[in-house]
């Protein structure tokens, strides 16, 4: 977070989380090849670049897009929704994979490969509720994450970042806040561009 970093936002999503901030990238979208994609992406100063979406692994292109990017030397992140298994991905990829909670109302349970493996990954839980945060944190005790990079992201509009740092306080969590930066930098932009 904080890190001027290049987005890149693939179309189509199988989920439909009621707190989605990017609807848009359901069915919008530029086709483009990789060797396309690549040129505009130079035009860059950043080396950092987050692959996410819409749910990114949907599109079998994104494999090659993101080996050739760590290629170039690109410090790489994957964005994806968790319910999609992550083995393919190019180890030097940073995964961040989002565990959806029950208020989510995605209904999306976690690959079972994405527990198996977790070099280079953070697990990421968007909390809209006091519920949410509870269930968060069986399940990272039911699945032995204590010592795994944990983050808690707030539902914007539904739970606040000083209410949540207050329940990470107050429960002993290993979990780590984290907020979406740009919608505090810009809140009257149109948010998750
Ligand atoms: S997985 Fe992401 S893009 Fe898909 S519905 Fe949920 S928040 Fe929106």
């Amino acid at each position: 977070m904080g890190l001027p970093t290049i987005f890149i936002r693939l179309s189509g999503c199988h989920l439909r989380c009621q707190y989605c901030d990017t609807k848009y990238a359901y069915h919008k979208g530029e086709q483009l090849d990789i060797l396309t994609l690549m040129q505009k992406i130079q035009k860059y100063p950043s080396k950092h670049v987050c692959i996410t979406g819409g749910e990114p692994l949907l599109q079998k292109d994104v494999y090659p897009l993101m080996t050739q990017l760590c290629d170039k030397s690109y410090h790489v992140s994957l964005e994806t929704s968790g319910d999609k298994s992550t083995v393919l991905v190019d180890s030097r990829v940073k995964k961040i994979i989002d565990i959806k909670t029950p208020h989510s109302k995605a209904c999306a349970p976690v690959h079972k490969d994405n527990l198996k493996n977790l070099f280079n990954t953070e697990l990421k839980f968007v909390i809209c509720s006091d519920e949410d945060f509870d269930w968060a944190e069986k399940f990272i005790q039911e699945n032995h994450l204590t010592h795994s990079k944990v983050l808690y992201s707030p539902s914007w509009g539904e739970i606040t970042a000083t209410h949540l740092a207050e329940k990470i306080l107050a429960a002993g969590s290993s979990a780590q806040l984290q907020i979406q930066l740009h919608k505090y930098l810009w809140p009257n932009k149109q948010q998750g561009v």
